[in-house]
């Protein structure tokens, strides 16, 4: 329902019933005595509120058998939500890869589909992604109107209110109603959000890793794809942090008048570190009847990450040289970001990183450049590279936007 501006009694309800979901989805299963703890709330508004909740499905009570690791009174019953009530798409379409992921309300996927026949065409690609999106739905023997909400995570710059793609670096697209044309063409009625790729990464990092981060009051999350993105993330109340821009770090500049980037200028990050820039540079070696290891891999045609990190591992010096190349300069731009804005944790996100002394050398780079007089330590986690991550995120990102919107008031 709609609530009318100064009404505010009912907006009191409607905050207090999507803050005492939450409240259960992220702490449950929990007593009603701690939810009215926790968010200074009476006993009686709680019990009226999971009283609503709990016959329209949405939250249960789970015996203390199935909680017997929760140490607990004997006659306290416990709150949790039920799984199955919602389901919500996740979608990561980055120009080199699509990833599609059908959750449950708790974020289990269910079912994914992943791809490399990205179409440049932005009509065919969202064509082909709405039958991937239908394929995924009869996996899990469910319809588009089972679907809760839909997110589409996209590099580049993204209008979320608008639900509309400014711009796509990569396959030049602009202007595009991601929101109106998935709509059209699967004909769902449901809540459709656009998010940045790297955004919806970090989002759904905090989401996944709940437990360990809840104490993390700010945290950045750099992604190395086709581009370099580093979403700052500073978590608020209730468990849901808030992207403060999506950290569009690949074009910082690196070295003055250096490398061409693909964005017209000279000596950006991402023409030094981003996965294109690697490859490239892989592939001119390979071209020149260097770097035989990774020729045995790839042959003559352009190497992907995989095999230019296999190709590290079994000793290509050539490849070794670009990686560490590529590597270096991106532990001089880490120490710039943490310079900058001081967070807790950075998450890190690169295939290159699956060789630890990849790591080894980021952290020395990094170190070399942090700022003695201003560093307070910085945590950093190389996140494992999960081909599925990116549309689990933007399933996280469609759960938190159901989660704050939730309203049942009549
Ligand atoms: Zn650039």
């Amino acid at each position: 329902m709609r609530i009318e501006q100064g009404n505010s009694l009912l907006r009191v309800k409607a905050a207090n019933q999507s803050t005492i979901l939450r409240t259960i989805y992220y702490l449950g299963p929990v007593k009603r005595a701690d939810i009215a703890e926790q968010l200074e709330l009476t006993l009686p508004t709680i019990t009226t509120n999971v009283n609503s909740m709990i016959s329209a499905g949405i939250v249960r009570e789970v015996s203390i058998r199935d909680a017997s690791q929760v140490r607990i009174g004997r006659k306290a019953r416990l709150l949790e939500v039920v799984p199955e009530a919602y389901h919500f798409i996740g979608i990561e379409s980055t120009g080199t890869h699509r990833c599609v992921s059908v959750v449950d309300y708790c974020g289990h996927p269910l079912y994914s589909h992943y791809d490399e026949q990205v179409c440049a065409d932005y009509q065919r690609s969202m064509e082909e992604t709405c039958q991937v999106v239908k394929n995924c739905l009869k996996h899990c023997r469910l319809r588009m109107e089972d679907i809760s909400g839909v997110c589409f995570g996209l590099p580049g710059w993204v209008d979320r209110e608008e639900g509309i793609l400014r711009v796509h670096p990569r396959n030049r697209w602009s202007n595009k109603n991601i929101c109106a044309d998935f709509r059209e063409i699967t004909g769902y009625e449901g809540m459709v959000i656009v998010e940045n790729n790297a955004s919806a990464r970090a989002i759904g990092a905090q989401f996944y890793r709940r437990r360990e981060m809840e104490n993390v009051q700010s945290f950045t999350y750099l992604l190395v794809d086709a581009g370099i993105a580093c979403p700052l993330v500073v978590n608020n109340t209730n468990y849901i942090g808030s992207v403060v821009g999506a950290g569009e770090v690949g074009h910082m500049v690196m070295e003055v008048d250096g490398r061409q980037c693909i964005c017209g200028n000279r000596g950006c990050l991402e023409a030094y570190s981003s996965d294109y820039a690697v490859i490239d540079r892989c592939y001119e070696e390979v071209q020149q009847g260097k770097a035989q290891k990774l020729k045995a891999l790839c042959g003559q045609v352009k190497p992907e990450m995989f095999q230019i990190v296999e190709a590290q591992r079994r000793g290509d010096t050539d490849v070794t040289a670009i990686v560490e190349d590529a590597v270096k300069v991106l532990g001089t731009a880490v120490a710039n970001i943490i310079n900058f804005i001081c967070p807790d944790q950075m998450l890190i996100d690169c295939k290159l990183f699956n060789i630890e002394k990849n790591q080894e050398l980021l952290r020395r780079e990094a170190d070399k450049n942090l700022c003695n007089k201003t560093y307070r330590g910085t945590e950093f986690i190389f996140v494992d590279p999960d081909r599925t991550s990116g549309a689990l995120g933007a399933a996280a990102v469609a759960i938190n936007h159901a989660l704050e919107t939730y309203l049942t008031i009549e």
